[in-house]
């Protein structure tokens, strides 16, 4: 007997139809002999709505008011699937964050799970009785509805796998899988049998929306397997574990992109020690995620031109900033351009290998695209080109590496 974590995402408990398919899946998973937690989201575009309307009556918004309007849609989907399992003769039963409770911290909106109490859900369970849990939400320390960020179902399910100490968390979604690169496209991408936590924490960060990113870090923190699979067909996913579990490792695994990029440049910066410290310094202080960074070097000693990245929302946010503290900075002129995109290129085998770096150089060059910024890690390379190329590059960098399915 296995315990098991099933979640389903928005699509997957869309409508009546799909919950009561959902309630067959769990009742399967049942007979054949394990104990079932199952997480679900809200039904597709329930989250939006409820954002839409919280904007409606107030731009800046009551965060707490907030978390107690979104975390609706789940209480909606929990309920209507625990309905669907007893109507199959399946016991089960509902439970919100705040019944468990599910623990946070009290930064509404984007709380952090701290605990989750468990032993009444695990007597339950192992009476037979299916768990149903609303993702996405949790108890603040001030007593208070918290809800966990956008996407925030899956790091729920993960959280819940790693305090039942289950065997497995299953993530059902609308994709089979996760993908050497973004299929649609990239024709030739191939689904991956297995990727290692550090892959996939990589491959999410850069924009391959499969799961959120703070679920693969807690994943891999506490070790947790993760599989990815389709909630409308019957076919393996792809398991996300440890690099011990992949017996033939790929040098690169994946080819990630994220378009939501912006590049920004300060011309002629003064070239003296602080400098970065005074402008990333406000940045970060008014919440600007900054990410690449390229400082040149001077040729007179005295200044130079600094280049970096920021989301496209946080673009305009970045800007005023930095034009609020030209006159401390000292730079000649500022220059922005949303129309960028990040390749990255991913894969454990980096570590031990040389040359995967000059390859996608070589690779962007003999297509005539230029590399604006690059940044490396340990098995990462990532570079800043114009977006228009962004399909090219993809197709010929996953030529390269040799990932082509037959
Ligand atoms: N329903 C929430 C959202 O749309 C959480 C989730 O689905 O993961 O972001
Ligand atoms: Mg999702």
């Amino acid at each position: 007997m296995a315990r098991i974590v099933m979640k389903f995402g928005g699509t997957s408990v869309a409508d009546i139809e799909r919950i009561k398919n959902v309630a067959n899946r769990v009742k399967r998973e049942v007979d054949s002999g394990n104990e079932v937690a199952v997480v679900v989201s809200a039904m597709s575009g329930a989250t939006n709505q409820l954002v839409a309307w919280c904007s409606q009556i107030a731009p800046l918004h009551d965060a707490r008011e907030y978390d107690a309007v979104v975390a609706t849609g789940e209480q909606v989907t929990t309920g209507l699937l625990a309905i669907a399992l007893q109507e199959i003769g399946q016991s089960a039963r509902s439970w919100c964050g705040w019944q468990l409770p599910i623990h946070t911290d009290g930064v509404h909106g984007k709380a952090r799970i701290m605990s989750i109490e468990t032993d009444e859900m695990i007597a339950r369970m192992g009476k037979g009785e299916v768990a149903v849990v609303a993702g996405f939400q949790g108890l603040g320390p001030d007593k208070r509805i918290s809800t966990l960020g956008r996407g925030g179902s899956d790091t729920s399910a993960v959280a819940l796998a790693a305090a039942l100490k289950a065997d497995r968390c299953d993530i059902y979604t609308d994709v089979d899988g996760v993908y050497t690169t973004d299929p649609r496209i990239v024709t030739k991408a191939r689904k991956l049998d297995k990727i290692t936590y550090e892959e996939m924490l990589e491959l999410a960060s850069v924009g391959a929306k499969v799961l959120q990113t703070r679920s693969v870090e807690m994943a891999m923190k506490h070790r947790v397997r993760v599989q990815v699979l389709s909630s409308f067909e019957d076919k393996p996913g792809t398991l996300v574990c440890d690099e011990d579990e992949i017996v033939e490792k790929e040098l690169v695994s994946g080819i990630a992109y994220s378009r939501d990029e912006a590049k920004v440049t300060l011309v002629r910066v003064a070239d003296r020690p602080g400098v970065a410290a005074a402008i990333f310094g406000p940045l970060a202080e008014a919440a600007v995620n900054v990410d690449m960074i390229v400082q040149n070097v001077s040729e007179d000693g005295k200044s130079t031109d600094l280049t970096f990245t920021v989301g496209n929302a946080d673009l305009e946010r970045a800007k005023k900033v930095l034009e609020e503290h030209k006159g401390a900075l000292g730079y000649e002129k500022l220059i922005s351009d949303p129309n960028v995109v990040k390749v990255s290129v991913i894969g454990v085998g980096m570590r031990s290998h040389a040359g995967i770096a000059q390859k996608m150089f070589q690779t962007l060059a003999s297509e005539g695209i230029n590399i604006q910024v690059i940044s490396t890690s340990e098995i990462k390379i990532s570079v800043l080109i114009e977006e228009k190329y962004t399909e090219l590059a993809l197709r010929a960098l996953h030529t390269a590496y040799g990932l082509d399915a037959a």
